[in-house]
Formats: structure tokens, C-alpha cells, sequence
């Protein structure tokens, strides 16, 4: 079982940016540190070639950038649905699968999971 960190201000970034898009999915990488039960979330990049759409956001991971410090993806559910959909599973990579539901208003929007679809704890830092 892991533990998600993530600063204050990038968490408030990210609800920003999913209620900006809204009805629209957005989608974001995650850059970060991992340790062995630990990953801490330290910059948000935009995915090259991100398509922004109704559905799941156009997103390829084999087009993106070799680089080992990019920990996971975030993207909103403008529907406000806190489970990850089997595409989300198939098509994610990175150890975290981030999701931010709307209404997009603080963490309790936010849920983050594993690959395997086990639920990781979000812990807020300052
Ligand atoms: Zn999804």
C-alpha cells in the first residue's frame, strides 16, 4: 500500500485546470519521487499531442518522452465518478492513476489508485 503526497498548490492546480475543461476531460502526467511506499508528487506536465474530448482524453503512452521521474497521470471525470473505467486501467501508466471528479472543489473530488485498482491514500502537504 502506498502513499500519494502531493503539495497544496499543485492539488489546487489540478482542480483548477479539470473545472476550466469541464464538460471535457483533461488530463495531466505526474512528475515525482517514488520511494518504496511512498510517491511524492512534485510537477504536473501537459501529455504531448493531448487530444481533449468527451470520452477518455486522447493520450498515447508509447509517444511520450522517456523520462523516469514521471510517476503517473491525473485526469477528471466530468461525470464525478471516483473509480477508474477498464480503459483508464488499460491505458495508464506510471504507478498512480489519479482521478478528479467534478464538482472539482478539494480532495474529497479526488481519489488516486493503483494499477491494479487498489485505492492508495492521498496525504496533503504543505
Ligand atoms: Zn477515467
Amino acid at each position: 500500500m502506498s502513499t500519494v503526497c502531493i503539495k497544496k498548490d499543485l492539488l489546487s492546480q489540478i482542480l483548477g485546470n479539470a473545472a476550466s475543461m469541464h464538460p471535457r476531460e483533461m488530463l495531466l502526467l505526474l512528475r515525482g519521487q517514488k520511494s518504496k511506499d511512498q510517491i511524492t508528487v512534485t510537477d504536473l506536465l501537459v501529455p504531448p499531442l493531448a487530444i481533449h474530448g468527451r470520452g477518455f482524453t486522447g493520450f498515447q503512452a508509447q509517444m511520450l518522452p522517456i523520462d523516469f521521474s514521471l510517476v503517473g497521470t491525473v485526469h477528471s471525470h466530468p461525470s464525478g465518478v471516483l473509480e477508474p473505467s477498464l480503459v483508464d486501467l488499460h491505458h495508464s501508466f506510471g504507478r498512480v492513476i489519479m482521478i478528479v471528479g467534478f464538482p472539482y472543489l478539494n480532495e474529497s473530488n479526488i481519489a488516486v489508485f493503483s494499477h491494479s485498482k487498489e485505492k492508495l491514500a492521498l496525504k496533503i502537504i504543505d
